[in-house]
């Protein structure tokens, strides 16, 4: 997996974003980062990183992900991300791939319940187990060949498995906050010299 594509999107003498060291290096007890980003640009999207071989996996999940088992998200899959990306929060300014607010919802590590990552996701199904602040337990990734006349290799499904974490909580609305710095994103806006009006947009109402 090669950061090539993140690299070709972006323009780093304009965006705040990590270019990527490129060095793959574990630091410490080799457990994987796991980061959820809430990601306010064109559109509102929660996109989901998943450390495997010095990069992160992503998806972007429009509706973000539910705690309720009966509840399949969507979610593309999109260009592998630099490690330190898992850090990010902050502004990228307009104009440039991605432009808008970004908010780091959630972080902390996951466990790949098959050791060969690379085989799951070849076989379109990564089983896994989060340890995040929000987001906790058995969790599902489904590759599916899209909807309707739109097939897209890019598709899959996010799904929360039947465990203690379960919930009909809806954590996106309740849990609206940074996970680092407590911020909504009006206020990440606000910091960053971003759109605060439009970054509040992906704030649940009333809570600015
Ligand atoms: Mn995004």
């Amino acid at each position: 997996m090669k950061l090539n594509e993140y690299r070709k999107k972006r323009h780093f003498d304009v965006t705040p974003e990590p270019q990527g060291a490129g060095s793959a290096e574990k630091k410490g007890n080799g457990s994987l980062i796991y980061a959820v980003q809430k990601h306010m640009a064109s559109h509102l999207h929660y996109d989901l990183r998943l450390e495997w071989r010095g990069v992160l996996l992503s998806w972007a999940v429009p509706k973000g992900p539910s705690l309720d088992p009966a509840v399949k998200r969507l979610a593309m899959q999109t260009e592998d991300h630099p490690v330190e990306y898992s850090d990010f929060e902050g502004v990228i300014p307009a104009g440039q791939y991605g432009a808008g607010t970004v908010m780091l919802w959630d972080r902390g590590t996951w466990q790949p319940e098959r050791p060969d990552v690379d085989a799951s996701l070849q076989a379109g199904e990564i089983k896994f187990t989060l340890h995040g602040k929000k987001l906790q337990g058995s969790w599902v990734l489904i590759h599916t060949r899209g909807f309707g006349s739109n097939p897209d290799r890019s598709t899959w499904l996010l799904i929360k498995h039947h465990d203690q974490y379960a919930s009909a909580k809806d954590v996106t609305q309740e849990e609206p906050r940074s996970v680092t710095s407590q911020r909504l994103l009006a206020e990440i806006a606000r910091d960053g010299g971003g759109d605060i009006e439009r970054a509040s947009m992906g704030d649940p109402a009333g809570k600015g």
